[in-house]
């Protein structure tokens, strides 16, 4: 089966193949803990193999078609940003709980977003929404220079630890707080990514694009659409990608525009 994903003005479509297709990154349950955690090196050398499947029955037959974003994915080892989970389970195609009530998104919308972020290093990117940390090393991983900020304590915690043993924390900055104002200091973005659902999109994470930057965003309560908004020398472009389903953005988002 076929599932047929229409950009809006009709500027091309994408066929997804797979009867089932979750697009989405809700929370999911509990989690397994059935993990072993030593003896690293050898098992995460054999899960090379489970990277390279991810990569081609996930990504690469669903249309994902960015070198940078399929070479960075069969590299960062993603079993290491969910340390609850038995570490094959991974690499399956959907998103699991990190704890907190939140989750490690699906292997195929990390890629989606990366590739509609149509980034080319030296890039600088800022993702709202660091949760496990995967997506923000994926991008690093791509050449990018990542602002990442979270809004839960626990989780920014964890991921800064999480980027260090990993060898990203160069690469990435973690900010505890709530991502709606953004990190002004730090613009302008080639890229804003946005890993948690918006009722409406901040002003303030437009504002901080360069011309030709994307602000790649999920924007709905309980049904989604992944939206890519381009900012232009006189404004915005909007594209309607798909529809998804993440956790809520919360925090000041929440609250009426002054
Ligand atoms: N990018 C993550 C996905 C995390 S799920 C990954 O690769 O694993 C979305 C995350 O957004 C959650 O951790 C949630 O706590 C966070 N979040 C929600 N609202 C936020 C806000 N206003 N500012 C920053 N983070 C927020």
């Amino acid at each position: 089966m076929f599932l047929t994903v229409k950009r809006h003005r009709g500027l091309w479509t994408r066929k997804i193949a797979g009867a089932i297709f979750i697009l989405t990154t809700q929370a999911c349950g509990g989690s397994d803990n059935t993990s072993g955690h030593g003896n690293r090196a050898p098992r995460d050398a054999a899960f090379a193999d489970e990277r390279e499947n991810m990569v081609e029955r996930q990504l690469e037959a669903r249309g994902i078609r960015d070198e940078r974003v399929l070479t960075a994915m069969r590299k960062v080892l993603r079993h290491r940003f969910a340390p609850d989970l038995d570490p094959a389970r991974a690499y399956e195609d959907r998103p699991h709980p990190i704890g907190d009530g939140q989750t490690i998104s699906q292997p195929y919308i990390v890629a989606l977003m990366s590739e509609l972020a149509q980034l080319e290093p030296p890039c600088k990117v800022l993702e709202v929404g660091t949760g496990s940390a995967y997506q923000a090393a994926v991008l690093a991983e791509m050449g990018c220079s990542v602002y990442t900020i979270e809004i839960i304590e626990s989780l920014a915690t964890r991921a800064r630890e999480t980027l260090a043993a990993e060898g990203y924390d160069e690469r990435v900055q973690c900010r505890f707080g709530d991502g709606y104002r953004g990190w002004p200091e730090q613009a302008p973005f080639d890229a804003v990514i946005v890993t948690a659902a918006a009722p409406r999109i901040p002003q303030p994470l437009l504002e901080q694009l360069r011309i030709g930057g994307r602000l790649v965003i999920p924007v709905g309560e309980h049904w989604q659409v992944l939206e890519v908004h381009r900012r232009t020398k006189d404004g915005f472009a909007r594209e309607q990608v798909s529809d998804v389903r993440f956790v809520p953005m919360t925090g000041e988002v929440r609250r009426l525009p002054e």
